[in-house]
């Protein structure tokens, strides 16, 4: 199934410019991501979700070259990272401790509470980076894990860390069957800096700000993966009354980045004891965290001259 009313991003205002937003639904990138791993449902259910906000956070940043969204934390799902390059590839990849995670999930179900990504991060941090290829090109953000959801956490970041009024829902939806598909889905809105005082007549901007952020959290998962719905007439739905315009939308797929030339600068760092450790059958192989590539070496080929 291609449906082309996922794996976009449309841009999107409202109220006379005065708020912007993104919407973001995710289906055919987020299986191949998955396909790629043999993970618990659990982490692939944080891989869709981490995915949507980085693809969501990506949007919001001029940049060339790679963003990458990478969590830290000491529970039972102790990385996460998602890669978003500013052509719209994106690749994902986790470390976690299932025997922890079948704990952590028991400790909810004892607790009949719902089980939300933070919860399997633990305490930790989620660091934002842009990686544009030069040395001081770097633009980092950083926050800690806290909240109930990954959408609170990440509306923490925008409210201590740039100021700026931001609004996040995100969305999930886990197949029932083996054979069933994954979706995530992210929803957006900030006010625009310069947007201040009274933006007409009648109302002020944070009631028009307020009045946004009820409608879009009223938005809901039926709908978000609703496959006969294109991005603009979900935004439609919404604010049809708010002088909505649809900028423009972008296009997401899986590619990974690795190749045999950067694993082989990586490993001829390593020193030719260490090497020895690595050799198997007279190879040295090395396999690729997020999609799986496997890529075998001689001894001779990783010293260096
Ligand atoms: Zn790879």
């Amino acid at each position: 199934m291609n449906n082309k009313n996922f794996d976009t991003c449309a841009s999107f205002h409202i109220n006379n410019g005065a708020f912007y937003g993104r919407l973001i639904r995710l289906n055919n990138v987020i299986n191949e991501i998955i396909a790629k791993h043999n993970y618990p449902q659990t982490v692939n259910g944080i891989i869709a979700e981490c995915t949507a906000l980085a693809a969501l956070l990506a949007s919001t940043i001029k940049y060339d070259g790679l963003f990458t969204l990478q969590t830290k934390s000491d529970g039972p799902v102790g990385m996460v990272v998602v890669d978003v390059s500013s052509e719209g590839k994106i690749r994902a990849c986790a470390e976690y401790d299932e025997d922890r995670i079948n704990a952590a999930k028991a400790l909810r179900k004892t607790q009949n509470e719902h089980e939300e990504t933070p919860h399997f991060l633990g305490h930790g941090y989620l660091a934002f980076t842009v990686d544009q290829g030069g040395p001081d090109k770097l633009y980092q953000g950083i926050v800690d894990i806290q909240g109930k959801t990954l959408s609170e956490c990440a509306m923490r970041y925008f409210k201590q860390s740039e100021q700026i009024d931001t609004f996040i829902k995100l969305f999930l939806h886990e197949p029932q069957t083996p054979e069933g598909q994954w979706f995530s889905a992210g929803i957006l809105l900030q006010k625009l800096p310069f947007a201040g005082g009274k933006i007409n007549k009648t109302t002020d901007i944070n009631e028009d700000w307020n009045e946004a952020v009820v409608f879009m959290d009223s938005l809901q998962a039926d709908e978000v993966f609703n496959a006969e719905l294109t991005g603009q007439e979900l935004l439609h739905r919404l604010y049809h009354a708010h002088k909505l315009e649809v900028e423009q939308t972008k296009d997401y797929s899986f590619a990974c980045r690795c190749n045999r030339e950067k694993l082989q600068a990586v490993l001829s760092s390593i020193s030719p004891e260490e090497l020895d450790s690595l050799i198997e059958n007279g190879r040295i192989t090395a396999e690729c965290h997020f999609c799986g590539e496997k890529y075998s070496f001689e001894k001779g080929e990783l010293i260096k001259q």
